[in-house]
């Protein structure tokens, strides 16, 4: 196949990310196979990213993640910048079929201000838009810019300016579901876990209330908020508290973690995270927020770790009820939930994963969108 696709990472990190970073490990997880379906891939990241490529354009020779507080406008104003001369450039040569941009803030920003001019874009959306709904307000007059969703659900709750400019969604992969048959298997344990942020939203209150409930232990595994390590929050003192997600956990959440039924590890990583996960009995997630894409939820699948979680954003659509998980509207159910999930075969969790939620089959699925936003901006 001859397409030549722009990636656009954006300036904050590296790709792939050196921790924490969502938007940048679904690029380092799509490129490699894109690559393998013959696609040439431009990278438009940080000049620090690894990640293999066909051909690099950068700005900021690292990530300028330290800059989303202050000086935020000024980052994006350089990255638009440069990211507009690259695109004017690449798109006057001929040298690229389409951008495929993933910041909102820069790329979105550059592109739809391009008007007609600009190249055929699809955008990918990332986050609870209906939580954000100002953040596409860019999007006005930018005809040839296209997005998808990461679920049905985001999407449908998206604003209609942007659901006018969709071209559909495509769910979440982690190359943990191609892995998993060659991993060794820790052995189950005896534990319940709760892989995310530390946040409302993710419902670590409702959770650790459960696992007293249950008598069954819980790990809470993830930052709150800046602090990755129990000891860094705690020498943090008083001023951590200016953090809404440390004034849930040290509110609602703290006084249920007892050390020995409810625990919280901070945020876990590579092999520590995915023992972690593949030996819990479930993966918990009693939502408050609609999920928009759940990659922790796909995470668990691929490690044969069935989810029990409240029916809410993406989780319908990634968790098979009866089959790979348990789902519920109600949060009091939850309890039930978790006593039946025991008889969920880890098995059929594995093969689900290796089905549906392959880089390969995220990167077949974006290919058609990319024909499919060439389609639309070649059409009088
Ligand atoms: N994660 C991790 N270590 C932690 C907590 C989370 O590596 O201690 C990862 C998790 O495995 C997943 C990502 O962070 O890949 C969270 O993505 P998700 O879409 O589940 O939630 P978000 O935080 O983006 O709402």
């Amino acid at each position: 196949m001859s397409l030549t696709v722009l990636m656009n990472a954006g300036p904050w990190l590296s790709v792939p990310p050196p921790g924490y970073g969502g938007i940048e490990n679904v690029i380092a997880t799509l490129v490699p196979e894109l690559r393998r379906l013959g696609v040439r891939v431009v990278l438009a990241s940080v000049q620090s990213s690894t990640l293999p490529v066909d051909e690099k354009v950068s700005v900021f020779a690292d990530g300028q993640f330290a800059s989303l507080q202050r000086p935020y406008n000024q980052v994006c104003g350089i990255a638009q910048a440069h990211l507009a001369g690259v695109v004017r450039e690449l798109h006057a040569r001929d040298d690229i079929d389409l951008v495929h941009d993933h910041v909102e803030a820069v790329g979105l920003a550059t592109l739809a201000a391009m008007g007609p001019s600009g190249p055929p874009t699809l955008h990918t959306l990332h986050w609870d838009l209906a939580k954000h709904p100002d953040l596409y307000g860019s999007l006005d007059g930018g005809d040839r810019v296209r997005v998808n969703g990461v679920s049905a659900s985001q999407l449908a709750r998206a604003p209609l300016a942007l659901r006018e400019h969709s071209v559909g969604h495509v769910h979440l992969s982690t190359p943990l579901a191609v892995d998993a048959d060659r991993r060794q298997r820790p052995d189950k344990g005896e534990h319940l876990l709760i892989l995310g942020r530390i946040n409302p939203g993710k419902g670590q209150d409702v959770g650790a209330r459960l696992a007293q409930r249950v008598g069954f232990p819980l790990v809470l595994a993830g930052p709150v908020g800046p602090y990755h390590r129990p000891a860094d929050l705690a020498a943090a003192g008083d001023e951590a508290r200016q953090n809404p997600d440390v004034r849930f956990f040290l509110d609602e959440v703290a006084p249920h973690v007892d050390g020995d039924l409810v625990r919280w590890v901070g945020t876990v990583a590579g092999q520590e995270r995915d023992d972690l996960l593949a030996s819990a009995r479930a993966s918990l997630f009693p939502l408050r927020w609609e999920e928009p894409g759940g990659t922790a939820v796909v995470e668990s699948l691929a490690l044969g770790t069935p989810v029990v979680a409240t029916a809410r954003g993406c989780l319908p659509e990634l968790i098979e009820h009866g089959r790979t998980g348990l789902l519920t509207a109600d949060e009091e159910e939850l309890a039930d939930l978790v006593l039946a999930a025991d008889l969920l075969d880890a098995d059929e969790c594995r093969r689900v994963a290796a089905q549906r939620f392959t880089p390969a089959v995220m990167a077949q699925r974006y290919v058609e969108l990319y024909e499919r936003v060439r389609e639309l901006a070649s059409a009088p």
